[in-house]
This record gives structure tokens, C-alpha cells and sequence, in this order.
């Protein structure tokens, strides 16, 4: 490999092979382009023969993992194809499929998503008489999920002190637990949790996976939590502890999910005797950009100071805009990507970024008015769709016929004149003859409180589903589920019950998603494909946010600040820079929780290659309620030399104002004018690189907003 394209220090991480090693440097530096390249090189130099698959990078989403092993294969060819890389959970997932029965779990695991997870914590807390009306059971997973991590449980003076939410958690928890081993499931902690007991608990497999990952490879190591930490630890307690670890303690994002940042400022505690290494070079941002980053983290406390530079001096000045009402900045925001566009731009190095989810919906709207193509990678709504459930809740009742919540859910959906009296019944037999829910069933005929005609249909439904357990083990999962739908008359059921035609479209729709996603699955995993490893693939990445909808490769891409971790583009937009927004309302009481505000907004900054807009609206209405809004604190933070400041007070509704035409008017003509370069420039012109010469605002419309 090519070891020039790297800088002095990016050599050095690249070559100190042996032992530990903590990269820890900003946004931008080539932390990632480090691992990458360090993996290269330990497949050229193969000490001790080194083979591909002694090598484990764990990335931080399933998307980034397989962007990361593309772009190794297309530096060090197929032999890169054996280098295992996956997020922690995924390999965690992949651990227990091989041993988790040593736990007492069946081989045919099934992960339990939040639907799942809630279901059984409602059930558990019913059984306490707690009521769910009164105590939201989110946050008593949340409590769990939380303590879990951190590797222990829950306690009923926990972290609120005793509030009856502590209380509730510890009292439902061990119920919550056995039931999901009765179902034969795991959540998501416990793929991180079970095989960290797996390695301490047997001394085998310890040796088994300590002498086949030989060097491993952490990105993002800031967002790593307890568990994570201990999985690692274990993983690399054989002879060899070549560990590396890059990451930026400012952009720790995930604390609320239990990451801790301390995981990678006391690395050497925790891998001792190794190097640390770090890089002040930034090659992704104009110096533009780094300084307004640089300046907003700057403010917050206990951070390890970096000195980053860039040698893309000057740049186009960030644009800071102001909008009448949400509407006007989604409309601006589509206006201005199209300009970009026609100018050359291509969409997918274009990117609208925000706080949360909700904000995505005027934007994109306004990019369908222009027939934009976009891309959402939201959280896991369409895996929240009623229809997608159903359709995923066969499989997994067909994949593990003990996953009683999936059962409950789909034994009488399409309706099959299958009570809720007799699954009632059911329940009371199972939990007395201590069998699982589909043991009962099997005996449904010698229950005497069952009348023989429901006693009939719950056999037939099980014969339907041991049918299609058969067929599915002979692969050709997307032809055996288009039968399996057709058999049971989902499609049609699904129609009869929506009340309009668009929405029986949209669930036809979401359907064939689902079915053409098995089809590339099969495509993809070759002969491997089975229900369970597509089950196992689909419950990571709905948790990783980021399933792409429909579509083809080169669109506008939105998404939250939190999904665009590691990822760069040549524009981006960064809206809703408001306070409660950004900061977030929940988040600007306790200080640590605006430093955490404060990191999201320095990630969202240094996203942006070239050019970056940061826009605002003045109103908003909420709960048909206009409510005027301030601008965000961190809008303060970047030296105004920086910052180029439009105003966009027109008028909401009627014909485009004098003003306004006046405005677009200029816009246009601004972006014929010849480039000329050097220094802080207002914008780049669409398609171009590098700076524009200073041109001043249209008239009346940049004015100070801050
Ligand atoms: P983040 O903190 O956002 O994850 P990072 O530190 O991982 O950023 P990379 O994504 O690895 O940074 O690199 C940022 C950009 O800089 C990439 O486009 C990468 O190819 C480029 N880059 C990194 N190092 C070099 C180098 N030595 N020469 C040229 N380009 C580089
Ligand atoms: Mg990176």
C-alpha cells in the first residue's frame, strides 16, 4: 500500500501495528481513512501470517461497516473480503448465533424490537398491577436498557433516587428478563451482554475468539458504552491486545444511550502500555467551516483541546438564514438546493441535517414540489408501519415458534376466528403446565375449556406455520413469503380494511418494500440467506436508523444529526437552528446535557465540505398556535467575519413581493458571475470549487438576525 497518502502521524497510527493504540483527534482528520488504511496494511505486511479473518473493525452503524468493507475490497482486492467488519451488536448477534444455546437460550434466537420489548414490559407491569396508563412503560425499558449497560441492575434507588419509576424498574425487571428468555429472545443490550458472559463463562470459547481476532479495529470509539467496553476488554484479554481505537471526545452524541466518553479518555486504563496518537490536520472543511466548528466547541468545558487546521484556507462564508415560518425555510431549502443542483452539484453530496425527526416533513414537501429526489434515513418508521409488523411478525413466529409476543400478534390478523377468550385460555394453560404459549396450543384439543371448534383453528394455524417453517428452509425467502400472503389473504385484508385508496396503496406499498428487501437480501448473502439471518439483519438495522426507502443512489439525503456520524458532504443544511431545537428543549436544563447539545451541533458543522448553511425560522406553529422563536445560542458562538446573514422577511402567503423577486432575481444573476478567488468568500456559485469573489447581498434582504 501507498503510505504517502497519509500524513506523518496518520503513518504512524497506520504502522504501530502491535499493542494498543488510541487515535484521538477532531472531525475530519482521517480517523476513519486510518483504519482503513491500517487494515491494508496489516493484509500486505500479514505478520505472524495473518489471515483476513484475524481481523475485527467495529464501526458504529451497519451502513458505515458496509461502506468501510466496499472501500476495502477496492483497496486491497477480494482478499480484504474475509476482514470482519460490523457494528458491536451485529457481533454480538453473530457470537450468539453459534453458542448462545451454552445460556440455555434455543440456537433460533429472535431479537426482540421495541414493539416486542414494550409488549412484554406492559404484560410484566399488568402482572404487578402497575398500571400502564399511569407509568409509561418506554421509560421503564429506558431505566433497564440504561442499567443494563452500565452492566448492572436495576435499582430501586436508581439515578432519579427512589422516584417510583426506579422503583417500577426494579420490580418488573427479573420478569422482564425471563420472559424473554421463555420466548426465546434477546433485546438489543443483551447482544452485547450474553456474549460477554459467553467469553467469561467459557474458558473455550475465550480462547476461540481471542486467538481468531488477532487485531481489532474500533471507530467512533467516543459513543462506546459500558457494555461495549467490556465486550472488548474480553475480546482482547488473549496474548495479543492489539487494540485501535479512534474517536473525538467532542462528538460523544450518544450519552443518552449510555455512552461513555471516559471510555476514551481513560483508554490507557483500560488497554495499558499502548500509544496514543493525534492528528491536527483537517482535510474534509474549508477553514471557513473548521473555525465556526472549532469556535462553537470551543465553549464547553473538560474537553481535550485540538488544534485543527485546514489547508483549504478561506472558503465560502457560512450562510446564516433566517425565514418567516418553517414552510418559508423548507421552501428556501429546496430553492437553493435546486439552484445547486443545476449548477453541477450532485444531489447525494447534499445534505439537509436536523435535531429530530418531525423537522424533516416541510422539507420534504417542498424538495417533492421540485421533484427533487431524497432519501430520509429516519428512525425506524417504516418499521412501525402496521402492515410491515404483521408481515415481520410471521417470520418470526415461523423462524421461533416460542416468540409469543409475535404470536399474539398475528394469530388472528387476517381474522381467522381466533379470540381473544381462547388465546386468554391459552395463556392461563401455558403459564400453569409451564410450557411455552405454542406448546400450549399443541394441546389445544385436551383443554376442556376450549370448545372443539377454536381447539381446530389453533391446530390449523400451526400446521399453516409449520408448513412454512418447512418451506422456508429451502430458501427462496421473497417467493415463499409472496405465497405465504397470498394463502393467508393478507393483501386483500389489508385493502378491506383501510378507509381510503391511497392508504391501501401505501400498505400494498410497504409490502412489496419489505418483499424486494428479502429479494436483494437473497441476492446479496448468496445460498446463507435464511429467514433468521435476515430477521437478525433487519431488527440491527432498524436500530441503527438507517434502512434506505425506496429509490436509487443519487438523492438528497435527510437525516438527523445523530445518523450523519462519520459521513461528508460538499453542502450541507443544517435548519432549526433555534433554541429548544438546538439546543433541544429537554436538553438545556443540566449543563451536561448542553454540552452534549453543544457536541451534536460541532458534529453537524463539520459534515460540510464546502459549503454550509445554517437556517432558522422565526415562528412556528404548534398546536395551531403561532409561537415566535429566538435564534440558537450556538448562532452566537461563530465570529460574525465568518457568517454571511440573509433575511428572509416576506410576507407567508400571496404572490412572491417585490422584494422577493427582487431578491431571486439577484440570486440568479449572482451565479453567473465570473469567479475570481481568494479569501472569505459569500458563496460558492452551483458546481463550482473552491471560492467565488465577494459579491455583496441583494438589497434589503441580508440583514443581522443574530
Ligand atoms: P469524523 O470525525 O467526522 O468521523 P474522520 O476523522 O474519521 O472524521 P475521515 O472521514 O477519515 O475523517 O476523513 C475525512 C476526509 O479527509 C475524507 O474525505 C478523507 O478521505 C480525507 N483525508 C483524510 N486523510 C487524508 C490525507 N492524508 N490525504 C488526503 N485526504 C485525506
Ligand atoms: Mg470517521
Amino acid at each position: 500500500m501507498d503510505l504517502s497518502k497519509l500524513n506523518p502521524p496518520q503513518r504512524e497510527a497506520v504502522v504501530t501495528t502491535e499493542g494498543p493504540l488510541l487515535v484521538l483527534a477532531g472531525a475530519g482528520s482521517g480517523k476513519t481513512r486510518v483504519i482503513t488504511h491500517r487494515i491494508v496494511h496489516l493484509l500486505d505486511k500479514r505478520p505472524n501470517g495473518l489471515l483476513a479473518r484475524n481481523i475485527l473493525a467495529v464501526t458504529f452503524t451497519n451502513k458505515a461497516a458496509s461502506e468501510m468493507k466496499e472501500r476495502l475490497v477496492h483497496m486491497a482486492g477480494p482478499r480484504a473480503q474475509n476482514v470482519l467488519v460490523c457494528t458491536f451488536h451485529a457481533f454480538g448477534a453473530e457470537m450468539l448465533r453459534e453458542d448462545i444455546y451454552r445460556l440455555g437460550w434455543p440456537k433460533k434466537f429472535s431479537i426482540a424490537d421495541q414493539g416486542d420489548q414494550a409488549a412484554i414490559i406492559k404484560r410484566a407491569m399488568r402482572e404487578r398491577r402497575i398500571d400502564d396508563r399511569e407509568f409509561d412503560p418506554r421509560k421503564v425499558l429506558g431505566l433497564i436498557s440504561k442499567a443494563k449497560n452500565a452492566g448492572k441492575t436495576p435499582e430501586p434507588l436508581g439515578e432519579g433516587l427512589g422516584d417510583d419509576y426506579d422503583l417500577i424498574a426494579h420490580m418488573v425487571y427479573e420478569a422482564y428478563q425471563l420472559s424473554l428468555k421463555a420466548q426465546g429472545s434477546v433485546d438489543f443490550d443483551d447482544l452485547l451482554i450474553l456474549p460477554s458472559r459467553l467469553l467469561r463463562e467459557h474458558e473455550d470459547l475465550r480462547r476461540k475468539y481471542t486467538s481468531r481476532f488477532r487485531y481489532i479495529l474500533v471507530d467512533e470509539f467516543q459513543d462506546t458504552n459500558q457494555a461495549q467496553l467490556d465486550l472488548l476488554k474480553l475480546l482482547a484479554s488473549g496474548e495479543t491486545r492489539n487494540v485501535c481505537a479512534v474517536g473525538d471526545d467532542d462528538q460523544c452524541i450518544y450519552s443518552w444511550r449510555g455512552a461513555e466518553v471516559r471510555n476514551i479518555l481513560s483508554y490507557d486504563k483500560y488497554f495499558p502500555g499502548g500509544k496514543e496518537v493525534r492528528l491536527e490536520q483537517n482535510y474534509r472543511s474549508t477553514q471557513v467551516v473548521l473555525d465556526a466548528a472549532n469556535a462553537v466547541i470551543a465553549q464547553n468545558p473538560e474537553r481535550k483541546a485540538k488544534q485543527m487546521w485546514s489547508e483549504r484556507k478561506g472558503g465560502q462564508r457560512i450562510q446564516v438564514v433566517s425565514a418567516p415560518t418553517e414552510e418559508d425555510e423548507a421552501r428556501y431549502v429546496a430553492q437553493e438546493i435546486s439552484r445547486l443542483v443545476a449548477g453541477g452539484i450532485p444531489p447525494d453530496e447534499i445534505a439537509v441535517l436536523y435535531r429530530v425527526n418531525g423537522q424533516a416533513h416541510p422539507v420534504e414537501e417542498a424538495l417533492r414540489e421540485k421533484n427533487l429526489r431524497y432519501e430520509v434515513l429516519s428512525g425506524s418508521e417504516f418499521f412501525d408501519r402496521r402492515e410491515v409488523k404483521d408481515v415481520v411478525a410471521y417470520f418470526k413466529l415461523i423462524a421461533n415458534p416460542r416468540d409469543e409476543t409475535s404470536l399474539l400478534r398475528i394469530i388472528n390478523v387476517p381474522a381467522r376466528g381466533i379470540g381473544d377468550v381462547t388465546m386468554e385460555r391459552l395463556v392461563a394453560h401455558a403459564r400453569r403446565d409451564s410450557v411455552s404459549l405454542w406448546g400450549a396450543m399443541e394441546r389445544s384439543e385436551s383443554y376442556e375449556d376450549l370448545p372443539a371448534g377454536a381447539a381446530t383453528k389453533v391446530r390449523e394455524f400451526q400446521r399453516l406455520v409449520e408448513r412454512y417453517r418447512e418451506s422456508y428452509e429451502h430458501g427462496h425467502l421473497a417467493q415463499v413469503t409472496r405465497q405465504l400472503l397470498e394463502e393467508i389473504g393478507y393483501k386483500d385484508d389489508a385493502k378491506s380494511l383501510t378507509s381510503s385508496q391511497a392508504s391501501a396503496e401505501r400498505k400494498l406499498a410497504s409490502i412489496d418494500f419489505v418483499i424486494n428487501s428479502l429479494e436483494t437480501f437473497e441476492k446479496r448473502e448468496g445460498p446463507k440467506a435464511s429467514l433468521l439471518t435476515y430477521l437478525n439483519r433487519l431488527s440491527l438495522d432498524t436500530r441503527q436508523e438507517e434502512e434506505e426507502a425506496p429509490g436509487g443512489n443519487k438523492a438528497i439525503t435527510l437525516m438527523t444529526i445523530h445518523a450523519s456520524k462519520g459521513l461528508e458532504f460538499r453542502v450541507v443544511f443544517f435548519i432549526g437552528m433555534e433554541e429548544e431545537l438546538m439546543p433541544h428543549k429537554g436538553m438545556q436544563g443540566e449543563a451536561q446535557n448542553l454540552e452534549e447539545e453543544r457536541r451534536l451541533c460541532y458534529v453537524g458543522i463539520t459534515r460540510a465540505k464546502e459549503a454550509l448553511y445554517l437556517t432558522r425560522s422565526a415562528m412556528r406553529v404548534k398546536r395551531g398556535k403561532e409561537v415566535p422563536r429566538t435564534p440558537s445560542r450556538f448562532l452566537d458562538d461563530i465570529p460574525p467575519e465568518l457568517v454571511e446573514v440573509l433575511d428572509l422577511d416576506a410576507p407567508r402567503k400571496g404572490p412572491p413581493t417585490a422584494q422577493e423577486q427582487n431578491f431571486f432575481a439577484n440570486l440568479k444573476e449572482r451565479f453567473k458571475a465570473p469567479q475570481a478567488g481568494g479569501g472569505v468568500a459569500p458563496r460558492v456559485p452551483g458546481g463550482g470549487e473552491g471560492p467565488s469573489g465577494p459579491v455583496s447581498s441583494p438589497p434589503g434582504t441580508a440583514r443581522a438576525v443574530r
